[in-house]
């Protein structure tokens, strides 16, 4: 079973139309949709907003659906200057940006047993690159910092961008990436850029939400029928 997770019903809508025997179980305050794209068997869910409800989501799908391997689509604010709306990156590596226990002397972002900066799984990053080439999408690579803000801010950008060397930002990756940590379970994040993070966020992010989380899906979905 293939789990593929979003944080909002905009970024799941978009893969349940290509599933096929959809069936739907709510646990908790969320809807899970189990069913096919092609020949494999898929769980899918939007965990609603933030690293909480992502962490819940992601372990939902590992301990109850028996996921053998996590895809996350969605959208995120551009830190690099070279991401532009639209574009597609996903995560070599993430973190969380608001995590801060310094005063311990541990590096922003670290938690002790846990660590700072998650790692993706090489196989689907790989499988990622190759769905790039065949297809003609660029894709981009890089650094994505998760936290509890909505970043609309250029003062915030800068520091994310010069303390974690941040590509990206957004609200559920690296919650996704620890528990996927946890449970050993293969794991991909894949954005599309809804905004730049600055003084014009909100508006962007309104006026590319859909567009963007269909762009990140459909990339997604091609994916998974080369899994
Ligand atoms: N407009 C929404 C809130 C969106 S929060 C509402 O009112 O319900 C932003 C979502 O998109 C999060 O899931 C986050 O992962 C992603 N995201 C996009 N741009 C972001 C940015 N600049 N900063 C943080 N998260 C961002």
């Amino acid at each position: 079973m293939i789990g593929i997770m979003g944080a909002m019903t905009e970024e799941i809508e978009p893969i349940l139309e290509y599933m096929d025997d959809l069936k739907t179980e709510q646990i908790g305050q969320n809807r899970y949709h189990t069913g096919t794209i092609g020949k494999k068997a898929v769980a899918a869910a939007y965990s609603r907003i933030g690293k909480v409800n992502a962490a819940v989501t992601a372990s939902v799908l590992i301990e109850r659906f028996g996921i053998e391997k996590l895809l996350f689509s969605g959208v995120a604010g551009a830190i690099n200057k070279r991401l532009h709306i639209g574009d597609l990156i996903y995560a070599s590596t993430l973190v969380q940006h608001d995590v801060d226990i310094t005063a311990f002397g541990h590096p922003l972002g670290f938690i002790p047993e846990t660590g700072d900066f998650f790692a993706s799984d090489q196989a689907l990053n790989a499988i990622a690159e190759e769905v790039a080439l065949k297809l003609k999408i660029p894709l981009g690579s890089g650094v994505i910092a998760t936290g509890d803000q909505f970043i609309a801010d250029e003062k915030k950008k800068r520091w994310i961008a010069e303390k974690y060397k941040a590509d990206a930002v957004e609200m559920e990756g690296a919650a996704v990436a620890c528990v996927c940590n946890a449970f050993n379970v293969p794991f991909f994040v894949l954005r599309a850029i809804s905004d730049a993070a600055d003084m014009d966020a909100e508006f962007n992010f309104d006026a590319f939400l859909k567009s963007s989380a269909a762009i990140s899906a459909d990339f997604v979905i091609n994916m998974v029928e080369m899994l």
